[in-house]
Parts: structure tokens; C-alpha cells; sequence
């Protein structure tokens, strides 16, 4: 074991504040990364606060962060696909057993032994998983991204959940040219959303609470914003969309947004509120809609959007802050007021 330097969280009241952890001694597959920069998702806020306890309950301290991007320091003498220097990915998986039919269709995300980037139990160190908030991470290189070379490594990081996230339903449920499509909350998930729903060549509609974002939705991609308080606006929707993306993170009507899908629209779940939804049963059955949910992407699709996104020149709009400046990240997450995405300078750390 060695010593990293981190940011975590000692209960789900308290600030994160500077720590150092134990990293596992590499192994000969492992690959080391000095983390550069790292993506705050609002999920890294729900774990630390422990909104999720009923599902994901928080192991203290907590670490979290799975939006990292860095540079490999070193390598295990069976890695192939890694060497010093190059560029490296990490999103919210390090680990799946790679035997069951998920894993070998490619679908590691759903994965029954599947290892999260972190507040997971860590097979190598008997403890729970350490996340992106840290100067470094040993993971195997099976989950391990190669980042494109031209792609600002600040934007890039989020796209290893936020990108993911959004890519991966909109793929699946075929988003395309030709499509209505919404995507609801213009935050770090919902940025992202609406610049891939625009690049697929999908009529793109974003659903937003602030009227302050609307000229940012028009330039970040959407053809069309509609303020989802104001209910003569939903109202000309009504009935006409193919396919809804949810990126909300706190408690909203779903009931208004399943009323806008056409027939046989689906509207799917990314955003993850702490409370369960009140559904109403003929909001699905009058046009045979559907609701789903999706969680990230395996490690092909990853690489796929990354990919994608080198070729399109995609990446977050980032807010680049010091890791010292965290807590009042997570405070103007509440309130909505990221534009779009946090990413922390993890060069920031040396000074901690
Ligand atoms: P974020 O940056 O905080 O964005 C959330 C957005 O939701 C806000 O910017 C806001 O957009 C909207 N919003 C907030 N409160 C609202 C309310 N009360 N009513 C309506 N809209 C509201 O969060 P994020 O990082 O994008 O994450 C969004 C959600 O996705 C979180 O719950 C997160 O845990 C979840 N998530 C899920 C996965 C997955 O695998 N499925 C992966 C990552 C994250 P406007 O100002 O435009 O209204
Ligand atoms: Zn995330």
C-alpha cells in the first residue's frame, strides 16, 4: 500500500476536508495515474450527504469522484494497452468479474460483482472504494479509457459520467435525425444531453427551471427551451415527443414530462432525486408510453462516446475550481448555479 493525498468526507454532515488514504501496491495489471482533473457529479454530493441511503448507503470517510481524467505513471508488467506518459479515463466503474453473460455482451454497468469507483467494497483492500478527489488511483486496465489527445483534459473529465450517462440511453433508444427529443435540467448531465442530442442530428427541446440558462441551452445545441414552471409552455408540447432524457437530481413532476411523449414515446430516467416519483398509471397507458431508467455505459460504449466526442470536438463547459473550494461547489449545486460542470484543478491538492 502507498499514500495518496484526498479529499473526503468523515459523515454525511461534514465538510469534505483534506485527508490521506492507502492506494494498493499495483498489480501486473494495474495501471497508476496521477489524476489530473475530476468531474463533480451531483451523485458524489447525494453519496456524501447520504441521500441514498435506502439504496447506497455511505461508508466514512468517503472519497468520491468518478469523472477522472489523468496520466499514467507507471504500468504492470502485463498491461498492454497503457504506457507511461499516455493519457487515462476513469469513470464510476473499476472492476466487474468478466465471466457472466453481462460483462461478455459488453455491458459491464450491469454487471452483478461489478466495483463502482468508490463507497464500494474493495476486493484488493478489504476496505470501500476511494474516488477522483485524490492526486492519484491504481485501477486494472480493463477500466481504464483512452482520453482523445485533442480534447481539453478540464472539459474532458466529465465526460467519463456525465457524457456516458447521457450517450449511452440516447444511443439505446436510437436518437436520431428526425426525432423530438427533450432533455430536462440543464446541469452537468443535462449540458451534455443536449450537446449530444444536437449532434445526432435529433430536434432537441430542453426543459429548464431557471430562466437564466435559456440563451446558454440555445448556444450549448437545443433548438427549442421551455421553462417546466410555466404551463401554457408544457402545454404546447403535449402529446409530441419521441423520447424524454431526465437529468433531474431533486424531487419534480414527472407526471407533466410523461404527458408530452407521443405514443410509444418513453421518457428515461438518468437523474436520481432521493424521493420516489408518484406515477400515474393512465399517463402510461393512454399512448402505451414507457418509462425507463439507465445507469453510465460498459467500457466499449465509454470509449465509443469518447471516441466520438474526439472526432465532434465535445466536451463539458467546465467551471475549473481548486479542490479547496469544493464545499462551496456542492453548496451552488443545490442551488442549481453550475454552469455547467465543476472540474477540480487536482493540482490544487498539492498545496492542501
Ligand atoms: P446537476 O449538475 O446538479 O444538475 C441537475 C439539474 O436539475 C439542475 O441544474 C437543474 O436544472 C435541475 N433541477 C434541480 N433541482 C430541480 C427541481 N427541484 N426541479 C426541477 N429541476 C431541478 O446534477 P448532475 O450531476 O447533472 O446529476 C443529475 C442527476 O443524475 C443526479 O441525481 C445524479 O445523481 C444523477 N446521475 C445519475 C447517473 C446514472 O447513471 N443514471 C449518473 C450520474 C448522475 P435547471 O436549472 O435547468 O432546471
Ligand atoms: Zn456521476
Amino acid at each position: 500500500m502507498y499514500n495518496s493525498k484526498a479529499f473526503s468526507a468523515a459523515s454525511a454532515t461534514s465538510p469534505l476536508a483534506a485527508t490521506t488514504i492507502a492506494r494498493r501496491d499495483p498489480t501486473d495489471t494495474d495501471v497508476c495515474i496521477e489524476i489530473l482533473f475530476c468531474g463533480i457529479c451531483h451523485s458524489d454530493l447525494h453519496q456524501v450527504r447520504n441521500e441514498w441511503s435506502g439504496v447506497m448507503p455511505t461508508v466514512y470517510p468517503c472519497v468520491p469522484g468518478h469523472e477522472i481524467v489523468g496520466r499514467v505513471t507507471s504500468t504492470g508488467s502485463a498491461v498492454t494497452k497503457f504506457k507511461v506518459g499516455d493519457l487515462a479515463g476513469v469513470g464510476c466503474l473499476v472492476d466487474s468479474d468478466g465471466t457472466c453473460p453481462e460483462c461478455k455482451a459488453g455491458f459491464e454497468q450491469f454487471c452483478p460483482n461489478m466495483t463502482l469507483t468508490y463507497n464500494f467494497p474493495d476486493k484488493h483492500t478489504g476496505g470501500v472504494t476511494y474516488g477522483g478527489y485524490s492526486d492519484s488511483i491504481v485501477v486494472d486496465e480493463r477500466f481504464v479509457l483512452k482520453v482523445p489527445a485533442n480534447l481539453d483534459l478540464a472539459g474532458a473529465a466529465p465526460l467519463l459520467c456525465a457524457g456516458i450517462t447521457t450517450y449511452s440511453p440516447m444511443h439505446h433508444w436510437g436518437v436520431t435525425k428526425g426525432k423530438k427529443v427533450g432533455i430536462v435540467g440543464l446541469g452537468g448531465l443535462g449540458h451534455m444531453g443536449v450537446k449530444f442530442a444536437h449532434a445526432l442530428g435529433a430536434h432537441t427541446v430542453l426543459f429548464t427551471t431557471s430562466p437564466n440558462k435559456v440563451e446558454d441551452a440555445l448556444r450549448l445545441g437545443a433548438d427549442e427551451v421551455v421553462l417546466s414552471r410555466d404551463a401554457n409552455q408544457m402545454a404546447q408540447h403535449a402529446g409530441s415527443f419521441d423520447f424524454i432524457l431526465d437529468a433531474v437530481s431533486a424531487d419534480h413532476d414527472i407526471n407533466g414530462l410523461l404527458g408530452l411523449l407521443r405514443h410509444d414515446g418513453n421518457l428515461c430516467l438518468v437523474g436520481a432525486p432521493e424521493k420516489p416519483f408518484p406515477v400515474s398509471a393512465f399517463n402510461l397507458i393512454f399512448g402505451r408510453r414507457s418509462l425507463s431508467g439507465s445507469p453510465i455505459g460498459g467500457l466499449a460504449e465509454t470509449q465509443e462516446m469518447l471516441d466520438f466526442c474526439g472526432q465532434h470536438n465535445i466536451t463539458a463547459d467546465v467551471e475549473v475550481i481548486a479542490m479547496q473550494q469544493v464545499n462551496e461547489a456542492y453548496e451552488r449545486l443545490v442551488k442549481a448555479d453550475v454552469k455547467y460542470r465543476f472540474s477540480i484543478d487536482m493540482a490544487s491538492l498539492k498545496s492542501a
